[in-house]
């Protein structure tokens, strides 16, 4: 049988992004020549802040094209302090490729590897196994680059909520709730929201509920998000699935990384009907660049989810077969302690945790 080819469109972008991209690059090549059946084309781009003082452009039209005509997008940080849009707004093609490709779910699980680190001493954190849902396009980030100050007075910003958009997050939340309940998952999924304040909130809320009368074999909850916060330091065992708006998300999905070793142990991906980026949750952590420090696990396991991602898509089984053996690998590697990260206190720095992780595949 012919292999499936899938053109990855990879994009380091700026300071550590480079050197955990490498990392991942080795792992995906590593685990593709143990599980057959399958095949990476990966296309370099350049973009991000580093290319924007280079060349003006921080996300060419010709780079976003052959983004969007790739199968996937293997993205790594970008952005760097002191380079700046002339109104001092941070460059980040990673928010521009969010909206311009429709990527409206943001996943970002935040699952305990046994015997890796945990945040919370009570033995139940090692059950922790949870994926919050960021809503990606739109929210209080649909305000960016819209925002007003009058009179140097009083600012604004606009938190904007579709239907459409509720709709189909919504339902990705319940499908992937389900997918987990396939593999021993709770079958619960979380709206999380401020509906006793917000019009709009009360509004996400409604179509929540509207959607989950349509997928009845799953528990459908509520939660504030200033009680979402509390439990998911009291007790984050028990969430599963959790969905909420941007900045929302945006927030609660760092405070889940702290739990599980921070930002270097958080992968994550922002996923649409048509496209998928992957990238760790971490930015490019200019104050550690350049030192071969960074951990890569974050983007190991995000190119884990791309793999994961294109097999259910593609039905190819082998796909996310490799997916499952980098993941295993990492929690060997994590869990038998045979690297110490140099962000969790040891002194493993990226090559030698990428070495490990390829060893252990
Ligand atoms: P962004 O706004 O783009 O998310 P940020 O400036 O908030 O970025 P990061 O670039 O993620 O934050 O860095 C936050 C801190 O975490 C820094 O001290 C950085 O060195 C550290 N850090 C982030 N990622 C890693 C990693 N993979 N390995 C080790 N340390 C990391």
């Amino acid at each position: 049988m012919k292999n499936s080819v899938f053109r990855i469109a990879v994009m380091p972008g700026d300071g550590i992004g480079h050197e955990v991209m490498a990392s991942a690059l080795e792992v995906l090549d590593a685990v593709r020549g143990k599980v057959g059946g399958f095949e990476l084309s990966p296309e370099p781009l350049v973009a991000g802040a580093a290319a924007y003082r280079d060349t003006g452009e921080a996300l060419s039209d010709e780079v976003f094209e052959r983004a969007r005509a790739s199968d996937a997008i293997l993205f790594g940080a970008m952005g760097l302090p002191d380079v700046r849009y002339p109104d001092g707004t941070e460059i980040a093609p990673q928010l521009d490729l969010r909206f311009r490709l429709g990527l409206y779910a943001g996943v970002r699980p935040v699952k305990a590897l046994p015997g890796g680190f945990r945040a919370l001493r009570d033995p139940r954190a090692e059950a922790i196994d949870l994926i919050i849902i960021r809503e990606s396009t739109e929210g209080l980030f649909a305000s960016r680059g819209k925002g007003v100050v009058e009179d140097d007075r009083e600012a604004r910003d606009t938190m904007v909520i579709t239907r459409p958009v509720c709709e189909r997050l919504f339902d990705f939340s319940f499908r992937l709730a389900r997918r987990r309940k396939g593999r021993g998952g709770k079958g619960l999924v979380t709206c999380v929201d401020k509906a006793n304040v917000f019009t709009s909130m009360a509004f996400f809320r409604k179509v929540f509920d509207d959607r989950a009368r349509e997928h009845a074999d799953i528990t459908a909850r509520h939660h504030y998000v200033d009680a979402a916060a509390l439990d998911l330091v009291r007790k984050p065992w028990e969430f599963d699935v959790m969905v909420m708006e941007n900045m929302f998300g945006d927030i609660l999905s760092d405070l889940g990384a702290a739990l599980i070793g921070g930002m270097g142990m958080a992968p994550s991906a922002d996923v649409g009907d048509e496209h998928a980026l992957f990238q760790p949750a971490h930015g490019s952590a200019p104050d550690i660049a350049g030192q071969g420090i960074a951990n890569p696990i974050a983007m190991i396991q995000s190119a884990a989810m791309m793999l994961d991602w294109l097999g259910e898509r593609h039905d190819v089984a082998s796909c996310a077969q490799a997916a499952e053996r980098i993941e295993a690998a990492v929690a060997k590697v994590v869990g038998d302690g045979v690297v110490r990260p140099v962000d969790l206190g040891g002194r493993d720095g990226t090559a030698a945790i990428t070495r490990a992780v390829v060893a252990a595949l």
